[in-house]
C-alpha cells in the first residue's frame, strides 16, 4: 500500500525508522529487533540509505523482508548525492521488483571527506529534483525531509521553508522531519508550512535520548536545539546510564503525548535499532 493511502486512511500514523547494520555485521542481527517492532504493529517502518555507499544493497533488502515476509509496509530512504539518473532508475527498478511502493527522496550529505563537496555535479542536485523524476518516473509514493529548526546549512529558517515548499510542489506525498526536542518548534514549523501552502501529511519525528553521547553527536549532526528541560535531565541524569534512559524515555513519551493530543497527522520515532525503549514510549502513550 502506498502511504499516502495510509495518510488518508488513518490518523495518526506510526512509523519506526531502522538503519542497515554495518557490512560488516551479519544482516540477520537486524531481524530480531525488527520481529519485536512487527509486534507493536506500525503503519510503516523505513529504512536508511547508507551515506558513501555503505549498506546500501542492505537497504532494499531489509525494506523487502518488512514488505514481504512481515506484511508491513516498507519506506525505502533514498540519497541522490553521487548518483547518476541511470544508477537512480536502476534502484528504482530494483526496489519496484520487490513490490516496495515507498520511497524517501533525500539528496543527502556531502560524502564525510569532503566537506566543500560540488552538489552542481550531480545530476540531481537538491532532493526536489529527485523527488520530481521519481514522480515522472514511477508509481511510487513519494516522502521528503523536513526541518522544523531548518536545515543545518541553510542560513534563514524563511528560505529553508520556501525550498521546502518547492520540494512538496514537485510531487511530494508525505513528510517526515528532523528530530527536535521541544514540540513548540514542531507546531510553529506546521503553521507557517500550512500558511504558505504545504498541505501534505506531516509526521514529526521523535528520538528517546538515551544516553549523553548520543545526544551531543546528534544536536553535532543536525543543530537540533536543547531545551532547558533536557539539559537539566542530561546534567541530572547524564552519568547514570540507567537513571538517564528512563528519564529519555519519560521525555519522549510526554513529546509524543502531547503531539497526540494535538491531532498530529503522524508519529515517526527514531529508534537506533532498538525496540525494548519504543516499546516503553507506545506502551506510556496508549498505542501499545
Ligand atoms: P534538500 O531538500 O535538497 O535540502 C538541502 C538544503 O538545500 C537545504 O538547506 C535547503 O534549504 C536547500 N535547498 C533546497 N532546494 C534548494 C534550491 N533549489 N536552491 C537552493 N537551496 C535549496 N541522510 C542519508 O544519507 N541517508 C538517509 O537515509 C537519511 N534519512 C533522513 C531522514 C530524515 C527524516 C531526515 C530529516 C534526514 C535524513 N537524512 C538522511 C539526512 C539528509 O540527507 C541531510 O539532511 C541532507 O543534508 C539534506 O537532505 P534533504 O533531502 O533534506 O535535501
Amino acid at each position: 500500500m502506498k502511504i499516502a493511502n495510509l495518510f488518508q486512511e488513518k490518523k495518526p500514523v506510526i512509523s519506526f525508522e531502522i538503519f542497515p547494520p554495518k557490512n560488516t555485521t551479519p544482516i540477520e542481527s537486524i531481524f530480531n529487533t525488527l520481529e519485536e517492532m512487527i509486534k507493536l504493529n506500525p503503519d510503516y517502518i523505513s529504512v536508511t540509505y547508507g551515506a558513501g555507499g555503505s549498506s546500501r544493497d542492505r537497504t532494499r533488502e531489509i525494506a523487502s523482508r518488512i514488505k514481504n515476509q512481515y506484511n508491513v509496509e516498507a519506506l525505502a530512504h533514498l540519497t541522490c548525492v553521487g548518483h547518476t539518473t541511470v544508477e537512480i532508475n536502476q534502484i528504482l527498478k530494483d526496489l519496484e521488483a520487490e513490490n516496495i511502493e515507498n520511497v524517501l527522496a533525500l539528496r543527502g550529505d556531502p560524502p564525510a571527506d569532503q566537506p566543500n563537496y560540488d552538489f552542481s555535479t550531480c545530476d540531481f542536485k537538491y532532493a526536489s529534483n529527485l523527488v520530481k523524476h521519481i514522480k515522472n518516473s514511477s508509481a511510487m509514493s513519494v516522502g521528503a525531509a523536513a526541518y522544523p529548526e531548518g536545515h543545518i546549512h541553510c542560513l534563514r529558517l524563511s528560505e529553508d521553508l520556501t525550498w521546502l515548499k518547492h520540494k512538496v510542489d514537485q510531487g511530494v506525498d508525505f513528510l517526515v522531519t528532523q528530530i527536535y526536542f521541544d514540540n513548540r518548534i514542531f507546531y510553529n514549523f506546521i503553521e507557517n508550512a500550512r500558511r504558505i501552502g504545504i498541505t501534505c501529511p506531516v509526521s514529526p519525528g521523535i528520538m528517546p535520548v538515551l544516553n549523553s553521547k548520543q545526544i551531543k553527536r546528534m544536536i553535532t549532526l543536525c543543530g537540533a536545539s536543547m531545551p532547558a528541560k533536557l539539559l537539566i535531565m542530561v546534567d541530572k541524569y547524564g552519568d547514570n546510564p540507567e537513571d538517564m534512559e528512563k528519564a529519555g524515555i519519560e521525555y519522549a513519551s510526554r513529546q509524543v503525548e502531547d503531539l497526540l493530543n494535538n491531532g498530529v497527522d503522524g508519529i515517526h520515532l527514531y529508534t537506533m535499532n532498538k525496540h525494548q525503549q519504543i516499546t516503553e514510549i507506545l506502551k506510556n502513550v496508549g498505542k501499545a
